[in-house]
Parts: C-alpha cells; structure tokens; sequence
C-alpha cells in the first residue's frame, strides 16, 4: 500500500542528500571529536562545518549555536538553564498557554522549585494576547519564552513585537522555534531573539539531534553535566553523524526556502478549498494569513478524530489530531481549548502537515478519502 504521509509537523522523512552527508561518520569516521588524531579532527571540523551552517540558517554567529540531542533539551536547557543561573535576579517567567509540553512540563518543573509561571491567553486564532503580556510583566521577570509557531495549528506568534516588549523591559526572549526553523525565515538578529530552540528531525534531519542558540552574553546553567564539550555548557561525546545531518538539514533549508514556502502553501490551500467545497461545516483551526506555510488543521462536525485517524491508516494516510505527543490520551488538545474550541469541535480536528514529498494528487486522494468517510457515512 502506498504511504501517504501529512504528518510533517510531527516528524519529517530524512533526506537523501543529509544521510549521504552523515554516511562517513557512521561508517570511516567514527573518531572522537576530542582526539588529537586524524578521524577525531575530521569529526571536530564536521562539526564546527555544521555549526556554521546552522548559524546561517538564523542568522547567528556559530559560537551561539549549542548541539543537544532534541527540541525538548533545547527547551529544557534555555528555561531551566536561565532560570538556574538568573534566579537572584527575579524568580518570574512568562509564557503561553499553547506552548510545546517541552516547555510547559518544564514550567512545572520550575513552578515546584519555586519560580513563578504566568501562561499568556492567545485569541480564537492562537496569537498571544500582547496587552496581557505586557501587564503581566514584574519587577522580577526574567524570562518570557514564547514559541515562533504552534505545532499544532501552524499560526505563527508576533515575534517582533514580543521580543521589543521583551528588550524593553531588559527581560530575556526565548522562542521554541522547532516548527518554524526550515519552514520560514528567521533572524535572530533582526528579530532580537536572545535564545532560540530547534529539531533536526522536523526539517528532514535526523531524529536525536537538536540545537539552542543563546545570544552571546547570556548566561545560562549547563544542563548535562560530564566532559567539556559544546564550550562546557553540554556534556557528551558529540552526536557527529547527527550534528552533520542537522547542519545539511539546515544549509538546504536555506536554499530551498523560497520555493518550499510556495510549494506547501500551495498544497496547503489547495486542500483547505477542496475541503471547505466539498465537506460540509468544515472549521478552519488557527490563524490563515499567519500560518506555517505547510499546516492545516480543520475540525468536521460529528465526527471522532481518533476513530478517523484510524481509517486514514487503513488508507495509508498519516495524519494527526493534534500534537504527536498527545496520541492515546483522551483529553482535548490544551491548544485546541486555549484557542476556544468546543470540546466536540476539538474532538474532531485533523491536524494535516504537508512535505515536499507530497503531491496535488495526494491531496486529491485524501480529500476523496474524508469525503468517503464523514458525509457517506451518515447516509
Ligand atoms: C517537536 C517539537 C518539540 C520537541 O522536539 P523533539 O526534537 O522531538 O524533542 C518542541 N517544540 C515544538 C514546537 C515541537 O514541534
């Protein structure tokens, strides 16, 4: 049976060109990149070569760019890492209610260990609430992290404004930006961002390998403690393979960036038109106009998302009904609620993420497929 996949947001195949790249540091050069020798230096400079290359991508310098092994240690590092070492300027911390559980989980962490947590309102269309924000900012805030776009509804956050609220202030931005690195452009200079988190896995990279940009300056607490690696602030024999997969992953999202921003959206309203034609009471989830080019997430009335994922499968089609993380527990999606979603119209979302692997023909199967299985049903 032919897969079908549009479940991008959750992960992304890996591209060809990045496992040829990563092939030699699996294989020949297996050398530690702490050793003097000849394969531990081609490891070091493989690395360092990535380091640029994701540096570019954001517009950083590569002495900013700190390897991890996922999204969710970058997250963890920047919030708990920060907090660790700027307590003694304040305790408290802003973010949103529509944040990775990366970042949420973590707020809870800190909350236990005594820092203050305030979770910013978004509107029907997940952008957060700037006044809010602004009045919910203390003597002793230190931190606001709010993601770059949401993962679930693709709406994309107003970053610069939040970053000048932020600077204003002297208070530290942090953005998880896992879904929006590779997908739309960013400067992180330009946009004024001081900490930044992405995933290799969710721009064709492989999965376990992640970065943290933190702005030159900032201090922030080591989070795996060991060997001296990543400048001392990250312990581990360095994941080469996976830093060089990363950095191609991010040297040809770069060049490519134009025409994948055309290419998905295309595809992407080219299945929001064909649904909303076609499928009765079909509700369009998040923000159109500011939306990660390849995202969809639309509710149908009646229906059990859980139970359609299920018959897509039978298909070959992958999609989602919310985060990945979120499979198999019952409760509505935290962003689907914050957005003011019905607990009927959030129990039938599909959350569809297209690729480059995706064709108009795809779309026209899966639009066949929903067709099929909610309006024919019910006859
Ligand atoms: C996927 C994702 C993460 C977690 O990244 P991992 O590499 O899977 O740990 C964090 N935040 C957002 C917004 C994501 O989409």
């Amino acid at each position: 049976m032919k897969i079908r996949y549009f479940d991008n947001a959750a992960t992304t195949s890996i591209s060809e060109k990045v496992l040829m790249k990563m092939f030699p540091y699996l294989t020949t050069s297996y050398g530690n990149a702490s050793a003097m020798y000849g394969i531990g230096r081609y490891a070091k400079r493989a690395i360092e070569e990535a380091r640029r290359d994701v540096a570019e991508l954001i517009n950083a310098t590569p002495k900013e760019i700190y390897f991890t092994s996922c999204g969710s240690e970058s997250d963890n590092t920047a919030l708990k890492g920060f907090a660790y070492a700027n307590k003694e300027k304040g305790k408290h911390i802003i973010t949103s209610k529509i944040e990775h559980h990366a970042i949420l989980e973590t707020c809870e962490t800190l909350e236990k260990q005594g820092f203050e947590i305030t979770y910013i309102n978004v509107n029907k269309d997940g952008v957060i609430d700037i006044n809010e924000l602004v009045n919910s900012i203390k003597e002793d805030t230190i931190l606001i992290s709010i993601m770059f776009a949401n993962n679930e509804i693709g709406t994309i956050e107003p970053i610069e404004e939040i970053s000048k609220i932020a600077k204003a202030k002297n208070i530290v931005f942090h953005t998880d930006a896992v879904q929006a690195v590779g997908n739309i452009p960013i400067n992180v200079q330009e946009l004024r961002i001081d900490m930044l988190s992405m995933s290799a896995h969710k721009l064709h990279g492989p999965k376990g390998v992640g970065a943290l940009y933190v702005k030159n300056g900032i201090d922030f607490e080591k989070y795996i403690n060991g060997g001296h690696q990543e400048k001392n602030k990250r312990a581990g024999t360095e994941n080469v393979a996976g830093i060089v997969g990363l950095g191609e992953a991010c040297r040809l999202a770069k060049k490519d960036m134009e025409y994948h921003i055309k290419y998905l959206s295309s595809l992407r309203n080219y299945y929001i038109k064909k649904i909303t034609a076609e499928i009765p009471n079909v509700k369009i989830n998040g923000s159109l106009e500011k939306r990660l080019p390849g995202n969809a997430n639309v509710s149908f009335k009646d229906v059990d998302s859980q139970e359609l994922l299920f018959k897509l499968d039978e298909l070959g089609i992958c999609a989602s009904s919310g985060s990945a993380c979120n499979t198999g527990i019952q409760a509505p999606s935290h962003v689907l609620t914050a957005i003011g979603l019905s607990k009927e119209d959030a129990g039938g979302a599909l959350r569809t993420t297209f690729g480059e692997d995706n064709t108009f023909d795809d779309i026209d199967f899966l639009v066949q497929a929903l067709k099929r299985l909610i309006c024919c049903n019910k006859e």
